[in-house]
């Protein structure tokens, strides 16, 4: 990984005190390689990692962590920060109908994803929502709109043969203001390269419609042709957007940072599958670990190092080791959670933990919930919170009636128990522990 071919660089270093230029620009060769193989496009790798030296150069080497660590700190908060801190939802809460226009190459997943939003602004946002294809160029086009459009139970504009895009666009308007429609998507025609003809098209769509939105949709596996994608877009319409789509596949998601340094726009959601449900909100800090190849480590071991103690990680890893996590334990956990941003932000970086992913589902990550919990295994007797499995019928019924809550809450808690004891296996399995305890100072 990254990082250990950065601690190969840094060898020597170890308790020197500052990081020098010379050696940072050795870590940076590192930095540069690892971009590129995730499709970074070149200029803009040139320069972030300008960037990243500067930040890097004279910082003191922690005691605590080796020089190559601290560097992959230093350069993933300078990811995360070029690719945007905070995911910027929709801006739909216009006098209706608040207009999105979606624009991008062809097969880029354009429509897919025009009923992708369409779905979540229905169902999350509870907006009445119009979709139109504006799409006469590829057959059967304005079709698999309207297939989407019964799959997502979202209504389309009925189609009309022989009409030109403006004038379909022109319609749709219509359609949504006399309908009451609070929000309409424009999914407009691809283009195979830039094209000029499609181009003007498209402006001509945006005049009329005079879209709040103009999303740009990108493939992941977009690679250094990005830059040049990115830019003819955005020099042809105002965008305020990009989606990026198939995060689900091997993309290591370089071209999230291409696109968001050539247009400065925001990217607003990624796409994670064919389905109508894979859409989600863009999370900058695991995209950066993915470009960086770590995985969402790199901000759980953040977090993590913020808010645990060393002894405290340490006496917990030897009690799981031991097999013996019990209540005592996870009122620690659930205390340092709270601090963490909640369960979901704990489940959210660490994916395909299930267990907690359907907890937090379940509404676990409510702060009252963990309150409630304190409350619960405050009400437990010593013995109890180490030997949960002591907690028959009768006993749970005291331990609800003490702490104010119900029994079906205390068998929740005893589920969460079991799953977090699951976790934290999965944890140690990839070595988390040892390494997060390498960051505590
Ligand atoms: P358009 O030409 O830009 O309108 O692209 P389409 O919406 O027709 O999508 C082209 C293909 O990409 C279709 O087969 C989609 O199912 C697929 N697709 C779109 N978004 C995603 C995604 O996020 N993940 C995956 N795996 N496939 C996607
Ligand atoms: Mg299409």
């Amino acid at each position: 990984s990254l990082s250990d071919r950065l601690n190969g660089v840094f060898d020597r270093l170890r308790g020197r005190g500052a990081l020098s230029e010379s050696d940072v620009r050795a870590a940076m060769r590192e930095v540069r390689i690892a971009l590129l193989e995730a499709d970074v496009a070149l200029p803009v790798v040139r320069e972030f990692v300008d960037k990243a030296t500067e930040q890097a150069v004279g910082q003191q080497v922690l005691r605590s962590v080796t020089p190559g660590q601290q560097v992959v700190k230093i350069v993933n908060d300078a990811l995360v920060e070029m690719l945007g801190s905070d995911a910027v939802d929709l801006n739909v809460d216009v006098t209706p109908p608040a207009i999105i226009m979606m624009v991008g190459l062809q097969g880029s997943g354009k429509t897919t994803t025009t009923a992708k939003i369409a779905k979540r602004l229905t169902e999350k946002g509870r907006k009445k929502v119009l979709m139109a294809s504006l799409d006469v160029n590829r057959p059967a086009a304005q079709e698999q709109l309207a297939t989407l459009g019964t799959q997502a139970s979202v209504a389309t504009l009925p189609i009309v043969a022989g009409q030109q895009p403006v004038d379909i666009a022109k319609r749709a308007l219509q359609a949504a203001k006399l309908q009451g429609y609070d929000v309409l998507m424009l999914d407009t025609a691809g283009r195979l390269h830039v094209d000029q003809a499609l181009m003007d098209e498209m402006k001509a769509v945006a005049g009329v419609a005079d879209p709040e939105e103009i999303l740009l949709v990108v493939d992941a596996l977009t690679g250094q042709d990005a830059v040049n994608v990115a830019s003819s877009f955005s020099e042809q319409v105002p965008l305020t957007g990009v989606v990026l789509t198939r995060m689900d596949g091997d993309a290591r998601g370089g071209a999230a940072l291409s696109m968001r340094h050539v247009t400065g726009k925001p990217i607003k959601f990624v796409g994670t599958g064919e389905k109508l449900d894979g859409l989600e909100l863009f999370q900058p800090q695991r995209v950066a670990g993915r470009i960086l190849g770590m995985g969402d480590v790199v901000s759980l071991v953040e977090k993590a190092a913020e808010t645990i103690k060393v002894e405290e990680a340490e006496a917990l890893a030897a009690r799981m080791a031991k097999g013996q996590f019990d209540m005592n334990d996870l009122r620690n956990q659930l205390k340092q959670m709270q601090r963490m941003g909640g369960l979901s932000g704990l489940a959210s970086m660490l994916p395909g933990i299930k267990q907690v992913k359907q907890a937090v589902a379940n509404g676990a990550a409510d702060d009252k919930v963990l309150v409630r919990m304190d409350a619960i295994i405050g009400s437990m007797t010593p013995k109890e919170r180490t030997k949960p499995e002591l907690l028959n019928a009768k006993r749970k019924i005291r331990v609800a009636k003490g702490s104010g809550t119900t029994v079906q809450e205390v068998n929740k808690l005893l589920k969460m128990h079991q799953d977090m004891s699951t976790m934290m296996k999965k944890v140690k399995k990839m070595g988390g522990l040892k390494q997060l305890g390498a960051l505590f100072g």
